[in-house]
């Protein structure tokens, strides 16, 4: 066992305070992580309490826990109480305090306070005593599963546990369609032998949708997307309004941005939606084409190689426009042909 990791076991050996946390927007790999290493934590005796800066999407509502995790957009107080009286603080599946607002910022003012991060984006921020963070791992629960196995605990994965690390995996890699290694395959085979049921996993992530989700998928398809074949790339943008009619709630637009990678033509891939505040932006690609570069360039963002986001203070159909703009400046890498000096020139100002 490495120093650090015994550092940590060192600090888990007797019973803590302990708050756990994970990014805005939650996903199943922010849930799963946090809820199935809140089961971890209460076997080794801690006390533990799971906060979120914003409200978990409902197709993950199942998971064991899920129902006294705080919001601090809702339970500012609450939360801020937590953080203060945390003997430790992990945070999970963020790689750096400005990826959750407010909350960072009292995080970030426990001085005492141990953080630990457990993480797989890209460009960790140096914010934490104990740093976990491998960009290659699929998920932030593939990585909690070695994290306890690390520890010696292998023994304290339940079905329960497993089941929330699963989750993860399975959201994270798009049912094993990226990221994939064949470690994780054994780490998912470690799973379904201690009778991780993956089917029923797969039912309740992916096959529980209501009517209304599909008719918004198919107005974005057949409304909402266009093609830019000169620079191999879709974009999907959905207006204020969109929001409105279709009662767009948070998760419901999970996923549909992937839709646009099933063209064969297709490389890189934009979700860009008008939110009441900013315009977020979700990217995705196929191959070596690094939409975290792009993210972090031009969006404020940044993320994975393969999946990135990030955000804009213009309005959408602005924002939209300089995306179409900085497209020349990556035309050779998406297309393998050159841009025009001209659009070049007119790309970069
Ligand atoms: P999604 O498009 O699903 O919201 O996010 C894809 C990936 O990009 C996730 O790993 C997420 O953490 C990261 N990401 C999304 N939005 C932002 C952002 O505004 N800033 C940063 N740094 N990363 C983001
Ligand atoms: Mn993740």
């Amino acid at each position: 066992m490495d120093s650090k990791l015994a550092a940590v076991k060192e600090i888990l050996s007797t019973p803590k305070n302990i708050l756990i946390t994970s990014h805005r927007n939650p996903d199943g790999d922010a849930m799963g992580s946090s809820l199935g290493l809140q089961l971890y934590l209460h076997q080794l005796g801690h006390t533990t309490t799971v906060a979120f800066p914003s409200e978990y999407p409902e197709f993950v509502g199942w998971m064991p826990g899920s129902e006294k995790i705080l919001i601090h957009d809702m339970e500012v107080e609450a939360v801020n109480a937590c953080i203060e009286k945390a003997d430790i603080i992990f945070i999970l599946d963020y790689n750096g305090l400005d990826r959750v607002d407010k909350m960072g910022e009292v995080i970030g003012e426990q001085k005492d306070t141990p953080i630990i991060m457990i993480d797989h984006h890209l460009n960790p921020a140096d914010c934490a005593e104990y740093m976990f963070s491998d960009p290659s791992a699929s998920s932030t629960c593939e990585m909690i599963y070695d994290f306890i196995v690390d520890l010696g605990d292998q023994d304290k994965i339940t079905v329960a546990l497993g089941e929330c690390l699963y989750s993860g995996i399975l959201t994270d890699t798009g049912s094993f369609k990226y990221s994939t290694s064949s470690k994780l395959f054994r780490v998912v085979a470690g799973l379904k032998d201690l009778g991780v049921d993956d089917i029923k996993l797969q039912n309740l992530l992916f096959n529980s949708l209501p009517e209304k989700n599909l008719r918004l998928l198919g107005h974005c398809l057949n409304n909402r997307m266009e093609i830019l074949e000169e620079y191999n790339t879709g974009i999907i943008t959905l207006t204020k309004k969109d929001y409105e009619v279709f009662d767009i709630q948070r998760g419901d637009t999970e996923g549909i941005v992937n839709y646009l990678l099933m063209m064969g033509k297709v490389k890189f891939a934009a979700f860009i939606t008008e939110q009441p505040t900013i315009v977020k932006i979700s990217l995705r690609s196929k191959g070596d084409f690094s939409v975290q570069e792009i993210a972090k360039q031009h969006f404020r963002g940044g993320g994975h190689k393969n999946a990135a986001g990030g955000a804009s203070f213009k309005n959408l159909r602005t924002t939209v426009r300089r995306f179409k703009e900085i497209l020349p400046q990556y035309k050779e890498e998406l297309t393998g042909i050159k841009p025009t000096e001209e659009a070049l020139v007119k790309s970069e100002d």
